[in-house]
Parts: C-alpha cells; sequence; structure tokens
C-alpha cells in the first residue's frame, strides 16, 4: 500500500474507515466468539526490546540465551528498521507497523506546527495523545478486539491512545528494575483466565544506555551485553517457572543498533549559520531545522555545502526511501550526520561516545531479532526483514486484523511453522454459543455497517471528486491486501 494511501486513511480520510473497522471487530469478536478464542485458544505473544541492542552484539561474548531461542526458534540476521534509527519511532513501528511519517512520532523531539506545540521524550508532553493518535498501536487493537494486553515499560504504552490504556501497564519509570518488570508480565499472563492478557510488550533501557555513554567499541561493552544475556535468561526462567515458556510466543528485538563516534568528528553548526535564523528540533546525528520565517532559503544555502560529513535535505528533497517526508513534524530542513559524526552547535553541548538515528540502510544502525514458540519454526535462520514487517506477523499470530500498515506477511511468513491461509485472520474464530441471538446481533452489524459503507463511499464521492482524480492511481490498489495474507 503506498504512503500517501497510508497517511489519508489514518490521518484525515482514514477516521470514518478506522470507525469502520472498529464497527467491525465487534461484529467478529463479540457472541460468544471471545469468550471462545481468550479462554480457550487465543495464542499469546511477547514482545521484548533491549533498546539498542545492535544485531552484531550476539557474536561479541558467549550468549546461552540468545543461542538457546536461536535453535529453539528463529534468527533474522538484518532487520531494516525504520528512519531515523531513533528509539521512539521505532518502538511505535514494531505495534504499528507503519514508516514514522505515517504513525507521527518522527523523532525523540518534536515540534508540530499544526498543534504549535513541543514534544520530548523527557518532558510530560510525551503524554499528550494527540502526538500518538495518527495511528493505533496493537495492544488497543487487541483489546478492540476483546483480547487483552499488558505493558511493561513500552514507549507509549502508558499513554491513553484512543482512549485507551493497555489492561495491565507500568507508567514509565526508569528505576525500576528489569527483573520487576518481568515479574510483573509473567503475573499478567498467568492471571486467571478471565484476567490474563494475550499481548504483552517488555522493554528495558539496556545496552543503549551504556552504549551512549562507553561507544559500542568500548570492551566495557562485553559485560553489558552478557548482562542482557543474563536478564534473557532470567526472563525464560520465569517464564518456565509459571509452566507457560511452551505456551507464549516471545519475540526478542531493539529498536536500533549503535555507532561509535568521536571528539575529533563534530561538526559544529555556529561556524556555518547563526542561531539567530533557525530553531534546532531533536538530536544528532538528524537533526531538524525550522528556519525563522523567511529564512529557509538563507539557512539552507548556508548548510548545504558547508561540511562533507553533513548531508542537507530541504523536506521535499528527502529520499523517497527513507518514507520521512509527508507529515508536519517533520521540519523543513533535515540534517544527517555521516555515521560516525556528530552535529552540535558548539562542543560546549553533551557529546556521546555512541550514537544512533542515522540511515536505516546502514548495518550499525539494524537490531537483533530472534523469535521462539508455537508458532515459530525452529532453528531457522532468515536473512532479512524490514521492521514494519513485524505488526502483520504478530496480528497473524495473535488472530486478529491487522490495519493498514506499511509491513507485508508474506514478507516473514517463512517464520512461521503453519503457512498461513490467505484468508481473514478473524475467520480463524468459532462461533461457541449455540443461541440464535449471535447470529442475529451479527446480522444487524453487517446491515448497519453496509449502511455506513454506503453512506460513507457517497459523501466520500461527492465531497472528493477532485482529488479523488489525483488519487486515483493509489486508490485502484488494495487498501487492506495486508489483511488476506
Ligand atoms: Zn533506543
Amino acid at each position: 500500500m503506498s504512503c500517501t494511501m497510508l497517511r489519508w486513511l489514518l490521518r484525515g480520510g482514514c477516521r470514518p474507515l478506522v470507525g469502520l473497522w472498529a464497527l467491525l471487530l465487534p461484529v467478529v469478536s463479540s457472541h460468544g466468539l471471545q469468550q471462545d478464542a481468550l479462554t480457550e485458544g487465543r495464542p499469546k505473544l511477547l514482545l521484548v526490546s533491549f533498546d539498542g541492542f545492535r544485531w552484531d552484539y550476539v557474536d561479541r561474548v558467549p550468549m546461552p540465551n540468545f543461542f538457546s531461542i536461536m535453535n529453539d526458534g528463529v534468527m533474522v540476521k538484518q532487520v531494516e528498521n525504520i528512519y531515523i534509527t531513533k528509539t521512539f519511532p521505532n518502538h511505535y513501528t514494531l505495534v504499528t507497523g507503519l514508516y514514522a511519517e505515517t504513525h507521527g512520532i518522527v523523532a525523540n523531539e518534536m515540534f508540530d506546527p499544526v498543534l504549535n506545540r513541543s514534544f520530548s521524550i523527557e518532558t510530560e508532553t510525551m503524554y499528550d495523545p494527540q502526538w500518538w493518535e495518527e495511528a493505533v498501536p496493537l495492544w488497543v487493537s487487541i483489546q478492540k478486539a476483546g483480547g487483552r494486553s499488558g505493558a511493561a515499560m513500552w514507549p507509549g504504552s502508558d499513554v491513553k491512545i484512543r482512549g485507551v490504556f493497555p489492561n495491565q501497564f507500568l507508567r514509565y519509570n526508569a528505576s525500576v528494575p528489569f527483573e520487576t518488570r518481568v515479574e510483573r508480565i509473567i503475573q499478567w499472563f498467568s492471571a486467571p483466565k478471565e484476567e490474563a492478557v494475550d499481548f504483552g510488550v517488555l522493554y528495558w533501557e539496556d545496552p543503549d544506555k551504556s552504549g551512549h555513554l562507553l561507544g559500542p567499541q568500548s570492551l566495557l561493552m562485553d559485560a553489558v551485553i552478557a548482562g542482557i544475556d543474563e536478564k534473557l535468561g532470567f526472563l525464560m526462567n520465569e517464564l518456565k517457572k509459571a509452566g507457560i515458556y511452551e505456551k507464549v510466543n516471545l519475540i526478542v528485538t531493539s529498536d536500533h543498533g549503535m555507532v561509535q563516534l568521536s571528539p575529533d568528528h563534530i561538526i559544529e553548526l555556529d561556524e556555518y549559520v547563526s542561531r539567530d535564523l533557525y530553531t534546532w528540533v531533536d538530536k544528532s546525528p538528524v537533526v531538524g531545522i525550522l528556519p525563522k520565517e523567511g529564512k529557509l532559503d538563507e539557512v539552507y544555502s548556508k548548510l548545504v555545502d558547508a561540511n562533507p560529513n553533513m548531508m542537507v535535505y530541504k523536506k521535499e528533497s528527502i529520499p523517497a526511501h527513507f518514507h520521512y517526508q509527508h507529515n508536519s513534524r517533520i521540519m523543513p530542513i533535515l540534517l544527517e550526520a555521516k555515521e560516525g559524526w556528530t552535529i552540535m552547535q558548539n562542543r560546549s553541548g553533551t557529546f556521546l561516545l555512541g550514537n544512533h538515528g542515522n540511515d536505516n540502510t546502514l548495518p550499525s544502525m539494524h537490531p537483533v531479532f530472534i523469535a521462539r514458540g508455537p508458532a515459530f519454526r525452529q532453528n531457522y535462520v532468515k536473512s532479512f526483514m524490514r521492521s514494519v514487517d513485524l505488526y502483520p506477523l504478530m496480528c497473524h499470530i495473535l488472530s486478529i486484523p491487522a490495519l493498514p500498515n506499511n509491513g507485508s506477511l508474506s514478507n516473514v511468513k517463512d517464520l512461521l511453522l503453519r503457512e498461513p491461509t490467505p484468508t481473514v485472520p478473524s475467520a480463524r474464530l468459532r462461533v461457541k454459543d449455540n443461541s440464535y441471538a449471535p447470529l442475529v446481533g451479527s446480522l444487524m452489524g453487517v446491515a448497519m455497517v453496509l449502511g455506513f459503507l454506503v453512506v460513507f463511499i457517497k459523501q466520500v464521492t461527492l465531497k472528493q471528486l477532485p482529488s479523488l482524480k489525483h488519487r486515483r492511481r493509489e486508490m485502484s490498489q488494495p487498501l487492506l491486501q495486508d489483511l488476506h495474507l
């Protein structure tokens, strides 16, 4: 599906369709369906992110627990994440299957000229739902489908998105130990049937935190990486102790990699352009530049050839393969340092020995990916996937319909033990209740949806005749093709 169409679906023009989807879900999930699927057979899935765990860290020190999962399940060698390769944009992609320009979390620090507000992951601004509601994360979808979710500190999971929190969640607090987060996740998965979660997300700050401070090449990182393997071992043991290790599908991945920086490789913007001419948004190595009114061309001309180690893009010329252009939160000028370089205004700012954010095709920016459980093949190594493909894969495993997304289940179906059948996933749910009430309810629901659809199509056709002309090529594509994969 094209990005433009996805954006149209998920932002302005999509609202009626999202509404339609929300109407459809109760039809497929009510009337005893959810009882059947949830309490008897709905698959369980736990998604774990060790922030900043670069794909090749597993080969650096002995990692018995990581290798146990690989042998027992699947591993993907190269996972191409999304641009920019920062924490919040990528964590939101993992649970939506969307590029940043579409899900709206385009950076860790943002300015929205439409809302005239700023966002920072370090302030309370990140709890404003408006930043998050250009997309619908998987924990919201599964709850709307009648399932339950639990979230231990995953970015965005303690924000009320579309009026919904996860059924169980922890408000973000970096001082809560990994072991405590795991204990809560285990409690949620092993609760009585009616309360047990079906989908869980678990987040841990390392090795990102250490990678920034030490730099990935530091020998001290060896102990940090070995420590992550121990943490994974703790999680596996707790799942085993609770008797759910064989039942829960476990995916262990990350948001991005990490690259070594040097104090000899610093680009100082003050050398090229006055601070009076622009506002700095976000942090190195990808920096949004918001020129003061009327100063766009002046700022651009001062920067464009300023330093051979810095790429300078006007928004409209950002390379298409980044899928990073069509959102008002992306600034008029974008700077990207070459791998290993840092952009600062001058050297008085904070310098990090390791960082990430660069071009998502660089191997140094890629995260680890391993998974095991009843849905996955065993001892299988895949060479490449895109992180946007994880969302349709997870929806398939959880037996819920995927919302429109940038990924494709067909790209990653070889990870699965059983080949997906080409049907709508929700069709796998069975009606358990023998009364006619569910059938009547379903028919009424379908009638309502069809009525809604007729009105909707009529309105869209009338209102958007001129713009449809321009969208015809995109409109001719199957909008919900991923639902059928
Ligand atoms: Zn991160």
